[in-house]
């Protein structure tokens, strides 16, 4: 089957990806947008969730967390198409007739066929950061688990919770409800989770053990059991579980985009003043865009996404304006 052809294509669901999103449902533009973290948000959920940002136009204090939720709100206004657990590994030029198509195949081996790209990959793909562990990689989604889904899949389990950030903090206190048991080890005994979520675990039934690490997974056809150690004494520890959740944070890593052809500097994808990059129809804007005086900032990429859509635009269709008009002026939606 021939994959539907989109007018824009946004490879990245962080700020700058989900408000350009947003912008393209606004221009009329058939839009996607593709991830490769099965959530989107970008740096704002997988970096700093708890950190209050305080320079973007509008807010005085905001939450990463509560920006990303309104970002995603505002991206869904046009019901456009996102593809999240897809990371995007190639992209190879077709003429067609007289246009030009890109095709993007992405790792999870779907293809995206579209007329204009706008890429707003940051720092490149986010992966959850993983432990040189065997059976962790044979039992991944099936016992070890690096993103909580859906909680039902503990339901009544022994869990292992591993690290000592947001996530793992917040996942031990929120699964009480559902596990028979939470243990959650971190190899320091300071969290680099907010305070009030750290203190709420402190009293809650959650066994926490600091200066502990993941030494084992002992399984049969499924997980029955950990060794834990403590990472000062070296002593070691059998414990029974039936699942792991390991929250070590993430690597970022431009990896394949780096062979696509495009014109890449020290510190990114060089554009031009209407965000294009050497290649035609393929836009920057976030993170990812170089251009003399740039800013690597929220409120910067904001601004630098809706030139590259307005001009995305006017690419695949010059008869349109590239300004385009007033918001305000549209009868309410
Ligand atoms: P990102 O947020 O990095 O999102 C890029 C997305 O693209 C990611 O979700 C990634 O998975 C995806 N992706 C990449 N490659 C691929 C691929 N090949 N296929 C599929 N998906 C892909 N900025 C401010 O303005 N104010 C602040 O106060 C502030 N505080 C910060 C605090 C911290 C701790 C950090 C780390 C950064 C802070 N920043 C701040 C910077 C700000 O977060 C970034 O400028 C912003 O997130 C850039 O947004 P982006 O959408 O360009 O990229």
């Amino acid at each position: 089957m021939t994959p539907d052809i989109f007018d824009v294509t946004i490879i990245g669901g962080g700020p700058v990806g989900l408000y350009g999103l947003f912008y393209a449902g606004l221009r009329g533009m058939k839009a996607k947008l593709i991830d490769a973290l099965p959530e989107l948000g970008g740096q704002l959920i997988t970096l700093y969730p708890e950190k209050y940002i305080y320079d973007v136009a509008g807010f005085p204090k905001i939450l990463a967390r509560d920006l990303a939720k309104n970002l995603i709100s505002q991206a869904l206004s046009y019901n456009p198409k996102i593809h999240l657990g897809e990371r995007v590994i190639s992209l190879e030029q077709e003429q067609n007739e007289d246009r030009l198509y890109y095709r993007l195949l992405t790792e999870a081996g779907n293809e995206h066929i579209t007329s204009t790209v706008v890429l707003t990959a940051g720092i490149g793909a986010f992966r959850p950061r993983k432990l040189p562990i065997p059976e962790l990689d044979r039992f991944e989604g099936n016992g070890v688990h690096y993103f909580v889904n859906k909680k039902e899949l503990f339901s009544g389990k022994k869990v292992l919770i591993v690290g000592g950030g947001d996530s793992a903090v917040d996942w031990a206190i929120n699964l009480l409800d559902t596990a028979s048991k939470i243990t959650l080890i971190h190899r320091r005994d300071k969290f680099r989770a907010h305070e009030k979520n750290v203190a709420q675990l402190m009293n809650s039934p959650v066994d926490v053990r600091t200066y502990h690490e993941l030494k084992k997974v002992i399984a049969n056809e499924k997980i029955v059991g950990s060794v834990i150690y403590d990472n000062r004494t070296l002593e070691e520890k059998a414990l029974e579980v039936d699942a792991i959740i390991l929250n070590l944070g993430f690597q970022a890593d431009l990896g394949p985009l780096k062979t696509w052809g495009l014109d890449i500097d020290r510190t990114g994808v060089k554009v031009n003043y209407r965000m294009e990059t050497n290649l035609p129809g393929i836009f920057a804007a976030g993170d990812i865009a170089s251009h003399p005086g740039k800013l690597k900032l929220i409120s910067t990429g904001f601004g630098e996404v809706a030139t590259a859509i307005n001009f995305a635009k006017n690419y695949v269709d010059p008869d349109s304006k590239v300004f385009p008009g007033h918001s305000s002026d549209l009868s309410s939606r």
